[in-house]
């Protein structure tokens, strides 16, 4: 840019600015999932008499080199507000904007006020606006910085880190401040190369463990797009989607077609829908996790993602709205053409995978915990996990895993699972392995979706005793079954019994089909010279013992209370 250019914009800079031919355009960004507009960009654009359309490039330069950006901004922020208002009161609200400010608008005393003060002039929320600084901007004078940040922050302002990998200490950005959101540079698409892809990968994933919501900008083709999507990217923006756009513009797209916008409800069952780690090995149990690792699996690059998908249930019928590689690779393997051919299956209610999933469903979306249905088909062993990362009024959003135990997919567990082989697994609904020494126990199989009451979730064995008695066991029966597995007793009890273990009857909770509450529970000590081991079993009883233990319950308990 030549200097007499320089002096044009100084010239006409305050001009343009009272004329109103400085304004904002607004470039769409959308939430990968759902091809829903998610948020807006307010991007500066000088609509000159003589040169036509400037773009930034052109003038932000100078501006700040001359103190005037601050005006600038300001102008940009004071239009995207009344923007803002304008599509509320017609009916068409925008989730969110976002505005970028120039380093130098830091250095002015008034910031947080003349911003906070903008939006109360124009009644707009200070959670609908997002600002966006470039990492650059940060690596000088961190304190300063950090205290403003820490004001916005404060008063529930979303900060977002423009460019994020276009400067060279980027790293540093992320160690010193607090996010809301990094945009990642359109850098990285450039050259859509694999080891591009790695990086962006790995930054991802790195964002999630931070627990930083993801951009990318600069998204020009349907192949980033997939891409990006399928990384667990949140949101995207770019030419592939839309160029940014005078107000009208966008008001004529978004009143055409319906549903665009994200509603205020969407925006915060997908915003945390968002900070799922698709990369992770075991995204289900790191989704809220606040101690973060890292978590990415080094041979990502042959088995991709984990097989996980997002599942969104509405008035009992499930949709998949995601599918990782992974995911898809195994629902092929089973037999199905296409993830449409699954949704259809399970969504006809006589389906047996309908009657199977639909408890985990349910008691997945009952609970804040992880769910699993173990259950083998052909010889191959799998175990479907449940969690739900979210839901309103209207639905619940569910991530699926799925694991495959055969001899190609070598699980730890598997091998020991498939020693038992699955003629035992068929008359057992839950074995488990109990350490009362190691005060430990690992449950190897679950036929039903009981979920695991190990010391993952209770500190202690006796404790995740207890929890499981609680919940899984029918009121009149728990104190006869903490009795049964009184672990202070146990070992006298079962070197009493003859055939080395003991068994009683309980009712339980839950029906698994037709079968009834009675299950015949047993503990049983397995041969071993270092470290005393029980196998705890579940069996579902016979019709006819069941209607027995019905009557003995009534007429002769004291035959029950046997331990
Ligand atoms: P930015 O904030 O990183 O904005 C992204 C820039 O990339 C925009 O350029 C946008 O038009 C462009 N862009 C968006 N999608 C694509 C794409 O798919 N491919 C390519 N090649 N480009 C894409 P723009 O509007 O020229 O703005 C340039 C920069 O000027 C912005 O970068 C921002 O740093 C700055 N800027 C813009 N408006 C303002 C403002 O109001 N205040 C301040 N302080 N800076 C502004
Ligand atoms: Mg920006
Ligand atoms: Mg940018």
């Amino acid at each position: 840019m030549s200097r007499m250019n320089d002096v044009y914009i100084l010239d006409h800079f305050s001009e343009a600015l009272a004329k109103g031919h400085i304004r904002p355009y607004y470039q769409p960004i959308f939430r990968s999932v759902t091809g829903q507009i998610c948020c807006v960009e307010a991007l500066a654009r000088w609509l000159d008499p003589v040169y036509g359309i400037l773009a930034p490039g052109e003038f932000i330069t100078v501006l700040e080199e001359h103190d005037l950006i601050y005006a600038l901004d300001m102008e940009i922020l004071k239009q995207t507000c009344l923007f803002y208002r304008e599509m509320n009161e017609r009916g068409t609200p925008i989730p969110s904007f976002s505005v970028n400010l120039s380093r130098h608008d830091f250095r002015r005393r008034d910031l947080f006020e003349r911003v906070s003060g903008c939006l109360e002039a124009y009644k707009v929320p200070v959670d609908a606006v997002k600002l966006e600084i470039t990492e650059s901007v940060m690596l000088e004078d961190v304190d300063a910085f950090r205290r403003i940040f820490q004001k916005f922050h404060n008063a529930g302002f979303s900060i977002w880190i423009d460019d994020f990998g276009s400067a060279y200490s980027s790293l540093n950005v992320l160690q010193n401040y607090e996010f809301d959101t990094m945009k990642f540079d359109m850098l990285f698409l450039k050259n859509f190369s694999v080891k591009s892809r790695q990086v962006l990968l790995s930054l991802i994933n790195m964002a999630k463990n931070l627990n930083i919501h993801t951009l990318v900008e600069g998204v020009e083709t349907e192949e980033q797009r997939v891409f990006l999507r399928s990384i667990g990217c949140e949101a995207l923006q770019g030419y592939y989607y839309s160029k940014p756009l005078p107000s009208e513009e966008l008001l004529s797209i978004t009143a055409e077609k319906n549903g665009l916008l994200e509603s205020l409800e969407d925006k915060n069952y997908w915003g945390r829908i968002g900070r799922l780690n698709v990369l992770s090995p075991s995204p289900l149990t790191d989704f809220d996790r606040t101690e973060k690792r890292n978590f990415i699996s080094e041979d990502f690059q042959e088995k991709n993602i984990a097989p996980l998908a997002l599942v969104e249930c509405v008035q009992n019928r499930a949709y998949y709205v995601y599918v990782s590689d992974g995911y898809l690779k195994r629902v092929l393997n089973l037999g199905y053409d296409s993830i449409e051919a699954l949704e259809r299956v399970f969504n006809e209610k006589k389906s047996d995978q309908y009657l199977m999933l639909k408890n985990l469903i349910l008691d997945a979306i009952g609970s804040d915990t992880v769910m699993e249905l173990d259950y083998t088909n052909n010889d191959v062993y799998y175990t479907l996990g449940a969690r739900c990362l979210a839901r309103d009024r209207k639905r619940a959003m569910l991530a699926l895993q799925l694991q495959i135990f055969d001899s190609e997919n070598e699980v730890k567990t598997s091998k020991q699972m498939l020693q038992y082989g699955n003629a035992l697994f068929s008359t057992y609904e839950i074995v488990t392995l109990v350490y009362p020494r190691l005060g430990a126990s690992t449950r190897i199989y679950a036929a039903d979706f009981i979920p695991s009451y190990d010391n993952v979730k209770a500190k202690t064995l006796k404790e995740s005793i207890e929890k499981f008695c609680e919940a899984e066991i029918v009121p009149e029966d728990r104190e006869r079954y903490l009795r049964f597995f009184n672990l202070e007793t146990l070992g006298e009890r079962i070197g009493s019994c003859p055939g080395g273990f003991i068994q009683d009857a309980f009712r339980l909770n839950r029906i698994k089909s037709a079968k009834g509450k009675w299950r015949n529970i047993r503990i049983s000590r397995v041969p071993s010279d270092e470290e005393v081991v029980y196998i705890y079993t579940i069996q579902v009883v016979q019709e006819k013992e069941e209607l027995m233990l019905d009557l003995m319950a009534k007429e002769h308990p004291e035959v029950l209370n046997r331990f």
